[in-house]
């Protein structure tokens, strides 16, 4: 994909007159794609996503998996599922780590999608936290537009409504539905250049638009930054936020890694991919939702101070021959923390104990299967009541998911935290509604709490 010279607002600032080497990643848009939307399959990631380089060095295996919301009813007659190879690839020429394969959407986001940001703690007190944040560094005012990209069940932009803000949430996903009911207006649509200059029609540029958890998702981030840029006013800040690989790697989080997650991002990955755009990263921190993410601001090149907080995180990242040998570390990491893990779970077994699951999130479903857990190993999965996960087996297998009163009537020997990266939140509670046995979190190091 080679981009030309596109109408723009007036008074927006043409991009491609920048200095030389600005220009040129500009022409290193890569021109070949995977592209799994349409198919109704997958298309394995054959060059780098963001820069088009190949061959890319494959740097972790997990075998083949099943799509992580494929939640078959419990006690439905077996029928074939598709399972995709799960491997990650690390781009040498713009650090990017990547899945190896793009899965089309229509699989990994099936319209139940069974996904709220707002029933976990942590993630409604980053979006308070992006808010107090966004709105003192931006001095936001009250007719600026502010549009999520993702919106899910409106959490984020909750804030921003609540501060006297217009907000526009853009959420393909029936959990879109439950944003409209807190009144934030939310399109069911997936975020397109197309739709971006629809929104721009009817609702004015976006002084803000925001992207937590799916700018690593979205299979064509090229055509996304486009669109996010014609969104944006003259001085507009992006605002995304992804899980960090480097929270990744250091915490072992190999289970955050399935289909729906195509892209793993440093923040030097993330600014050579935005400054491809002419997107300048002025701010970024490490924030703790999903067990480690980054924020990152970013705005039209020069047009907002750079903060240290960008120059000192990147000097804290590993890159090039450094990055792959970190790479290596985990890969043999990640292989040593299965095989204990089973160690574990075997003397547990062997003394007799019930083992339930605790949670099932996503990232429980790659943890289970690159484990090889059964219904035998693990006698169900709590969910809190209202989850609409209870009833359906874990992604793969036949584990049954069940409401979580059963844990206490139950009292199995044994619990395994799947959502282990919120086990501080959890743990007290479940001692006070009365759990006794005993809770295990199953990383980065297997151990009991
Ligand atoms: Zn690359």
């Amino acid at each position: 994909m080679v981009l030309g010279p596109r109408g723009r607002a007036a008074g927006s600032v043409n991009w491609l007159h920048e200095s030389s080497s600005d220009k040129e990643m500009v022409l290193l848009l890569p021109e070949k794609i995977a592209r799994a939307a349409g198919t109704g399959a997958s298309v394995p990631v054959e060059c780098c996503q963001v820069c088009g380089h190949a061959p890319l060095t494959n740097v972790l295996s997990l075998g083949y998996m099943p799509p992580v919301n494929q939640m078959v009813p419990v006690g439905e007659v077996p029928r074939q599922q598709p399972w995709f190879p799960t491997n990650l690839f690390y781009c040498a020429k713009c650090d990017l780590v990547q899945l190896g394969l793009a899965v089309d959407p229509v699989i990994i986001f099936p319209p139940e999608y069974p996904y709220t940001s707002g029933t976990t703690k942590v993630l409604r007190d980053n979006f308070a936290d992006l808010y107090a944040e966004a709105s003192a560094m931006l001095q936001l005012g009250p007719l600026d537009l502010v549009v999520d990209i993702g919106s899910n069940d409106g959490t984020l932009l909750s804030n921003f409504k609540n501060g006297g803000h217009r907000v526009l949430g853009i959420e393909p996903t029936e959990v879109g539905k439950i944003a409209e009911s807190r009144g934030i207006p939310t399109i069911g649509r997936y975020f397109t250049p197309a739709l971006a200059a629809e929104v721009k029609r009817e609702h004015g540029p976006a002084r803000v638009v925001t992207a937590a958890n799916c700018f690593a998702h979205i299979e064509d981030v090229h055509a996304i930054v486009e669109g996010i840029l014609d969104l944006l006013t003259f001085d507009g800040v992006f605002i995304s936020e992804s899980h960090y690989l480097i929270g990744l790697l250091d915490r072992l989080q190999y289970d955050t890694v399935y289909h729906e997650h195509l892209r793993y991002y440093s923040l030097q990955s993330l600014v050579n991919l935005l400054r491809m755009h002419g997107l300048e990263v002025f701010h970024a921190r490490p924030i703790p939702s999903h067990g480690g993410s980054i924020r990152v601001y970013a705005a039209r090149k020069g047009m907002q101070p750079v903060r240290d907080s960008v120059a000192s995180m990147l000097a804290a990242e590993p890159r090039g021959e450094a990055m792959l040998a970190r790479l290596e570390a985990f890969r043999n990491d990640v292989m040593l923390s299965k095989l204990r893990l089973l160690a574990m779970i075997r003397d547990l077994k062997e003394h007799g104990a019930r083992i339930c699951g605790i949670s099932a999130p996503s990232r429980a479903s790659t943890l289970v299967n690159y484990l090889g857990l059964d219904e035998a190993i693990i006698d169900y999965v709590c969910e809190i009541a209202g989850s609409l996960k209870i009833g359906k087996c874990m992604p793969g297998t036949s584990i049954p998911v069940v409401e979580e009163s059963r844990l206490f009537t139950d009292q199995p020997e044994c619990a395994i935290i799947f959502s282990w990266h919120i086990a501080d939140e959890l743990a007290p509670k479940l001692r006070a509604k009365g759990y006794r046995g005993k809770l295990i979190t199953p990383l980065p190091e297997p151990r009991e709490l």
